[in-house]
């Protein structure tokens, strides 16, 4: 008899996905998910310890490894999607997904300008990155799928932090811009934008450390009930728009928010 484990469908069998931030929070879980789906997954980021343990987890080399790439440098991303194609054959899935919420910013006037230029370099160049070294390799193959993480601050203000906002905005604006230029090549482009999760990055910013407070917040943001966002389920997204099922799907940024941007247009 089939265990439910076993006879789960595979989506992703026999495609090769490489995940940016994928040693941690929705990284993790989108490499687990694409893992159990029969995808060839390389994980890439600047966590080596917490990367390479995942991976030996989660498989043996033949269909889960882990490179040390820095989503800001070039020569990084180069070597990192020309090590997916070296071990796997080919690129199909690029979740550009590593991100940074940078330092708490007092006010415009206070901020620190290099906290500024840091989020933009790995949220937007970091992603830019990524896509233009997949694109190396998915327009010859005429196929394709880039995904961004992207986040509510792509749709809403996120208070005093001038920089998280912007960057998300620019993902979306990438996105988009990309969408346009790559479906030409058969090449799909799309962003997810989660609400909060707490994940490291959650933290930083928020200083909430249990998911209590995040649905408490939620509920007093009046959206949906009864749930609680984990990381997982970001993960779903992406597996759902990595997948065939999403095989008409380009510049979408979907949200993953519970209904949050529709009743809030700043975060409180
Ligand atoms: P996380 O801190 O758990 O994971 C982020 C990962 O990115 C880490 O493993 C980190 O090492 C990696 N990273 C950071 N800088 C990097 C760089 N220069 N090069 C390569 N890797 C780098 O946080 P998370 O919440 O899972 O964040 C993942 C993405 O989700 C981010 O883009 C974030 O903006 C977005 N997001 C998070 C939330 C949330 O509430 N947690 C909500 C919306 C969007």
């Amino acid at each position: 008899m089939m265990s439910a484990e076993s006879s789960v469908a595979k989506r992703l069998e026999g495609k090769v996905a490489l995940i940016t931030g994928g040693a941690s929070g929705i990284g993790e879980s989108t490499t687990r998910v694409f893992i159990k789906h029969g995808a060839k997954v390389l994980v890439a980021d600047i966590q080596d310890e917490l990367g390479q343990s995942l991976c030996k987890q989660l498989g043996t080399p033949e269909t889960i490894n882990y490179i040390h790439c820095d989503v800001t440098s070039e020569s990084d991303v180069r070597n990192a999607v020309d090590l997916a194609v070296s071990k796997y054959g080919t690129l199909d899935i690029m979740f550009n997904n590593a991100g940074i919420s940078g330092d708490p910013e007092p006010s415009a006037i206070a901020s620190d300008i290099d906290n500024f230029k840091r989020v933009l370099d790995v949220n937007v160049l970091g992603g830019f990155l990524g896509a233009k070294h997949a694109a190396r390799v998915m327009v010859p193959a005429k196929k394709g799928c880039i995904i961004f993480t992207a986040s509510i601050a792509s749709k809403i203000c996120m208070g005093l932090s001038h920089a998280y906002t912007t960057s998300k905005h620019a993902v979306v604006g990438l996105t988009q811009s990309l969408s346009v230029e790559l479906g030409e090549y058969g090449i799909r482009v799309n962003c997810i934008s989660p609400y909060a999760i707490v994940t490291p990055l959650f933290q930083k910013t928020s200083g909430i450390s249990n998911m209590e407070k995040v649905e408490e917040l939620l509920s007093a943001a009046g959206v949906l009930k009864g749930a609680i966002l984990e990381p997982s389920d970001v993960a779903q997204a992406a597996l759902f728009l990595a997948s065939d099922d999403a095989k008409y799907l380009n510049g979408v940024n979907l949200p993953v928010d519970g209904g949050y941007c529709l009743n809030n247009q700043t975060w409180k």
